[in-house]
């Protein structure tokens, strides 16, 4: 296959990245996003409801919004590629991508949005129930569960973190964790003890989600003698972590001890010239779909103003 030479190529089409391609484009980049082959849209396509992207006075749904997105990106001349990089040679001054259906792109530049998948349950009604009841962000979802009873899986401090916010909303909240005492740092875990509203199903794993359309429940299944329980639970926040998807390029740029891509911040390049990242890829802390698009945008900018330093 031919190799296509452009100046800017953009690795992913979440919000980082469309966003990126948005700016990329007005400022006459032309640049290719490669979309990824099965998950173009990113993280948003997972869900239904999105309540808190600025402009959407009565909300709008995930695909929605990312559908505008990426059309936003083409009517300036961004071109979408429904491909995965599956290998990258970022460190000379031209950047090489090869895609999974054997396509070759050249590059002077790079904007890195591949985001970070939330680790699951692996159940499989997890995925039908996402969006449905079954939630990975207590910020995004919280407010959808007013005076519900809410079940938060997970025994370190982001599970702490979400279970005490969520407790503004729901009536009680069920912190279900597999061993009798926490990972998390002790403040937090003392602060998840003391609140009232907080109780813990010790020694329990989630066996099965309940409910057809909607979550009705749980079906948890003691660590210690297999007997099961059900648990009626209209919310279920999976809090296991994250892993960012830095895999592909994390033997050429510098990333952190958990994966993240590190950028000098405020701006958004890596340690390789020409090589810029942004969205949840580099985002430990705030994980949501505005913050990934405002690093996007900063990126394109990044991207735009190295490139004119070349010419
Ligand atoms: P992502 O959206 O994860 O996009 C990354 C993209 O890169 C994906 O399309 C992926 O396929 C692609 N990709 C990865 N590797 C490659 C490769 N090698 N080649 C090509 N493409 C690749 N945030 C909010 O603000 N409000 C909400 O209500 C909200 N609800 C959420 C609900 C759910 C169920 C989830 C999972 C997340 C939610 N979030 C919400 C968080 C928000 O979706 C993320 O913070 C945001 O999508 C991150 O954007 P991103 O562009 O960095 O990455």
């Amino acid at each position: 296959m031919s190799i296509q030479d452009v100046e800017l190529v953009i690795v992913g089409s979440g919000p980082a990245g469309y966003t990126a391609a948005v700016y990329a484009a007005r400022a006459g980049l032309a640049p290719v996003v490669l979309a990824g082959s099965v998950t173009a849209g990113g993280a948003l396509m997972t869900t239904t409801e999105v309540e808190n992207f600025p402009g959407f006075v009565d909300g709008v749904q995930g695909p929605e919004l990312m559908d505008a997105m990426r059309a936003q990106a083409e009517r300036f001349g961004a071109r979408i590629v429904y491909d995965d990089a599956t290998s990258l040679d970022l460190e000379g001054s031209v950047k090489t991508i090869h895609t999974g259906a054997g396509e070759t792109f050249t590059a002077a530049a790079v904007i890195l949005a591949m985001g970070s998948a939330y680790r699951k349950l692996g159940l499989p009604e997890e995925e039908r129930l996402s969006g449905h009841g079954v939630s990975w962000c207590a910020t995004c979802d919280g407010f959808f569960f007013r005076e519900k009873h809410i079940a938060v899986i997970g025994g370190g401090d982001s599970a702490m973190e979400e279970a005490l916010f969520l407790t503004r909303f729901a009536s009680k909240v069920t912190l279900v964790h597999r061993r009798d005492e926490f990972r998390a740092s002790k403040i937090m875990a003392e602060r998840v003890l003391a609140d009232p509203k907080i109780e813990v199903a010790w020694n329990s794993e989630v066996a099965k989600v309940l409910g057809d359309d909607q979550v009705t429940g749980l079906l948890l299944k003691s660590t210690v003698d297999g007997s099961e329980r059900s648990l009626d639970v209209t919310g279920v926040f999976v809090a296991i972590g994250h892993d960012p998807r830095s895999e592909l390029v994390a033997d050429q740029v510098t990333t952190d001890a958990d994966g993240y891509v590190t950028v000098s911040h405020p701006s958004t390049r890596t340690n390789l010239t020409g090589v810029f990242a942004a969205g949840d890829l580099v985002d430990h802390t705030y994980r949501q779909a505005i913050t990934a698009a405002g690093t996007g945008c900063a990126a394109a900018q990044d991207a735009q103003h190295y490139l004119s330093s070349l010419s």
